[in-house]
C-alpha cells in the first residue's frame, strides 16, 4: 500500500484546482538596507539608483508555475484557523481570504515548496501566500497556507 502521502499527491494531481503561482526573485534593492522595507524615501534621495518599483527587489524575474493543490474559502476553515494560530493572526483573516493544501506541480506532480513571497492566481483572483505552516518536510501534501486576495 503507497504511503497516505503518495496518495494525496495523486489525489491533488487528479482532482486539484489548478492555478498559478508567481515568485519574484532578484537582487535586494540598497533602499532596503537596514529595515528590511522598501523606502520611498531611499529612492527620492538617491535617483539614479535603479529603480525596485516597491518591491525592495532590483535585477527582477518573475516565475510562474502551474500548481494543483485543495482550496478552501477561509470561512469555511474558520474553526480550524482558530484552533491553531495565534490571536494575532486569527483577527486578520479575511473571508474572502483562502486556506490551500498542497502544493503539486501540475505537469510533474512533484512537491513545490511555498514561499512567503509567492502570487497565487485561482481563476480570475489574485492572492498572496500569506501564512504557510509545515506539516512535515519534503512532500507534496506537507504544507498548508493561507492565501490574502489582493484582487
Ligand atoms: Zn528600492
Amino acid at each position: 500500500m503507497p504511503s497516505f502521502w503518495t496518495q494525496a499527491a495523486s489525489v491533488f494531481a487528479r482532482y486539484g484546482t489548478t492555478a498559478s503561482m508567481e515568485v519574484v526573485t532578484g537582487t535586494a534593492c540598497p533602499c532596503i538596507a537596514g529595515r528590511g522595507a522598501y523606502s520611498p524615501e531611499w529612492h527620492r534621495l538617491n535617483p539614479a539608483a535603479a529603480s525596485c518599483a516597491g518591491t525592495g527587489l532590483i535585477s527582477r524575474t518573475t516565475t510562474t508555475t502551474s500548481i494543483k493543490a485543495m482550496f478552501y474559502e477561509a470561512g469555511f476553515a474558520r474553526d480550524e484557523i482558530r484552533r491553531n494560530f495565534s490571536q494575532e493572526i486569527i483577527g486578520q483573516v479575511k473571508d474572502t481570504d483562502v486556506f490551500m493544501i498542497g502544493t503539486a506541480n501540475a505537469s510533474t506532480g512533484a512537491q513545490v515548496t511555498l514561499s512567503a513571497d509567492a502570487n497565487i492566481t485561482i481563476g480570475s483572483n489574485k492572492y498572496k501566500v500569506w501564512h504557510i505552516s509545515n506539516l512535515m518536510t519534503g512532500d507534496v501534501c506537507a504544507q498548508w497556507a493561507i492565501l490574502r486576495r489582493l484582487t
